[in-house]
């Protein structure tokens, strides 16, 4: 007889999360259909907002978003553009970021400063993550620890390293990152297993994507990819508050960039008004500054105006897909339109007038990304053998050569997964050692691309220049995520190298993480009981109040004395964190009230009769 000890059989299921800039989504594959997971009140996108009112327990989501006005300083929304940048990839977007950034020169991070403590943009993504796993463990009803998640196809390799660190810290296994687009064409075509060339057009709160896919017999090939990571939603409603500031800065005098709280609540205004415009010819902004009131007006058409040369950015990124695609957009049988703004008809129009035909709007602009996501983790746990993706590298990657120039190893667009190789010598006599610089981006210059990672390679046997032979590897894996190894091929030796992403977290890092994420735990809990506590008094405390006018008929002055004491107490106990004295408090009022419950009673069963 055999006493099975352990189980290596992976339980759960694997779940799809679109960890969008404005929204996040979660979505699993249930009787091989995509289905969005909702909370008890049927809602399906989570805000990515993170608000640490309370800096021990921060809030995620809806109740986060709530807070984006009343504690703008202590409220972090947009995070994904701040996603493995460095501070100069973030200069022209510093100013429309209304809480705080601090650059932590040694680790070469941007950090987000709430209070005394200062947050990577990677353990605020992983909050949103953690709040993502929750909805899925509550709409599952079991513990889910695996996952795909999705990124922009433009997402660069730091930024993809940050999101599977995001992952990883808020206790998920993510088994792959898949590009937005692809995953919406997956749902796209899974639904109705259609065929040919589409576009896929997503633009989101902050990144915009287009990708060209060739779908046929359930395989889904990225054909070509752009994008641009600082361009959404978020810029139209960026717009009208910039129109705004000048016009109360006229009217009122007052300098709204001064001032976080209107400034916040500008903002959301803005937003409300776009939102409204996709369904009315007009929408009225009001916003109240102290004593006055600030009200405009707005027509769609003013709104067109503004937002057209916004949306016309778009333009390049899909003309310059499809000639990386070499098609013509009329070579397309679709173009699919996803993520919030598609829901606005000048959208939709710019979208027409790029491709030369009316976009399709039938696929949920919200939903659609996480249920390609869903699909991705069914086709990885083995349920869906049918569907193939394959996927493709977003920008070139390649090395500092002589003079600064880049040699490209891996050209944008090659299939992934992938290898490279490639032999390069020395430049100086009896050099020993080389510097290894890994760039991404399609410049020849390497100080116009992106700088990802650098390393040296020691232990070259001296020689004249030219001689050495170094093999470089880069290899790509199913995830977009780039590791890269150099050989000194004369010696045969390779040296074992550490690729630190530029803007990420090291592994070491990762690990300290983690471990104070176990004290986070310890605190949750501790967190658990305190509300349990304070749900255990509040009812206490309004039956009390409720029942006061009686009480002060009923009872005795010494006995009104002592309930009223007992009450205050608890009260007082209440503001604190003290889980036990609010618990003892609780019992002290519930004994202290016992005679009043009694003639209360006697007093309710005198007026039945
Ligand atoms: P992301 O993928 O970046 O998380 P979403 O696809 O959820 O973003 O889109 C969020 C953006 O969509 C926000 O800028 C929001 O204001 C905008 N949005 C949502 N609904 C509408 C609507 N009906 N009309 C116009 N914009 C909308
Ligand atoms: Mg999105």
């Amino acid at each position: 007889m055999l006493i099975q000890i352990e189980s290596n059989k992976k339980t759960g299921p694997i779940v799809g999360i679109d960890l969008g800039t404005t929204n996040s989504l979660v979505a699993i594959v249930e009787g091989g259909k995509p289905r969005v997971l909702k909370s008890s009140d049927g809602k399906s996108l989570i805000p990515s907002v993170v608000s640490f009112a309370d800096e021990k327990q921060p809030v995620v989501g809806l109740e986060a978003k709530r807070n984006k006005v009343a504690d703008a300083q202590h409220t972090v929304f947009s995070v994904k553009r701040l996603l493995g940048c460095g501070f100069e990839d973030l200069k022209p977007i510093l100013e429309s970021l209304p809480y705080t950034l601090v650059q932590d020169p040694e680790a070469g991070l941007v950090k987000i400063q709430i209070g005394d403590r200062a947050y990577t943009a990677i353990e605020i993504s992983a909050l949103i993550l953690r709040e993502v796993k929750k909805r899925a463990e509550e709409a599952l009803g079991c513990s889910v620890t695996r996952a795909v998640i999705t990124v922009p196809a433009y997402f660069n390799d730091s930024q993809r390293q940050a999101t599977r660190t995001a992952g990883r810290l808020a206790g998920l296994d993510v088994l792959r990152i898949v590009n937005e687009p692809t995953a919406a064409s997956l749902a796209y075509g899974l639904d109705k297993k259609r065929q040919g060339l589409i576009a896929v057009y997503d633009l989101g709160g902050g990144t915009f994507d287009v990708s060209i896919l060739k779908l046929q017999d359930g395989i889904f090939e990225v054909l070509a990819t752009r994008g641009d990571t600082q361009l959404g939603g978020d810029d139209l409603d960026q717009t009208m508050v910039r129109v705004a500031a000048q016009e109360i800065l006229q009217s009122f005098g007052l300098d709204i960039y001064a001032e976080v709280h209107i400034h916040s609540s500008l903002l959301e205004s803005a937003e409300s008004v776009k939102i409204a415009l996709s369904t009315q010819a007009e929408a009225v902004l009001e916003l109240k500054l102290d004593t006055r009131i600030y009200r405009r007006v707005w027509t769609q058409a003013e709104f067109e105006a503004l937002a057209r040369p916004i949306l016309e950015r778009t333009r390049e990124p899909c003309l310059s897909a499809l000639k990386d695609a070499g098609l013509q957009a009329s070579d397309l049988s679709d173009v699919v339109l996803v993520g919030g703004p598609s829901r606005l008809k000048i959208v939709q129009e710019i979208a027409r007038s790029i491709f030369g035909k009316a976009p399709n709007t039938s696929v949920h602009p919200d939903e659609v990304v996480a249920e390609g996501a869903a699909i991705q983790a069914d086709i990885l746990a083995g349920n869906n053998q049918d569907l193939l993706l394959l996927d493709v590298v977003p920008l070139s990657l390649g090395l500092e050569t002589y003079g600064g120039l880049m040699a490209t190893l891996i050209h944008r667009n090659t299939r992934i997964p992938t290898v490279a190789r490639e032999v390069f010598t020395t430049f100086v006599e009896n050099q020993t050692g080389v510097d290894i610089h890994v760039f991404q981006g399609e410049r020849d210059r390497v100080d116009e691309n992106r700088s990802l990672a650098r390393f040296k390679l020691r232990g070259i046997q001296p020689a004249p220049a030219g001689i050495p032979r170094v093999e470089v590897t880069f290899l790509i894996d199913a995830d977009g995520i780039l590791q890269v190894a150099a050989k000194d091929l004369k010696t045969g030796q390779e040296q074992s190298v550490e690729v630190r992403p530029s803007h990420g977290l090291t592994d070491s890092e990762v690990e300290k993480m983690l471990a104070s994420g176990l004290e986070n735990v310890k605190a949750d809990e501790i967190y658990k009981n305190l509300v349990e506590a304070r749900n255990k008094a509040e009812p206490v405390i309004r039956a009390v109040e409720k029942n006061w006018d009686q009480a002060k008929l009923l009872l005795a002055p010494d006995e009104l004395e002592e309930v009223r004491d007992k009450l205050d107490i608890l009260r007082q106990v209440m503001q604190g964190q003290k889980v036990e004295a609010i618990l003892d408090a609780t019992s002290d009022l519930n004994r202290s009230t016992v005679r009043l419950a009694e003639l209360l009673i006697r007093d309710s069963l005198k007026e039945m009769r």
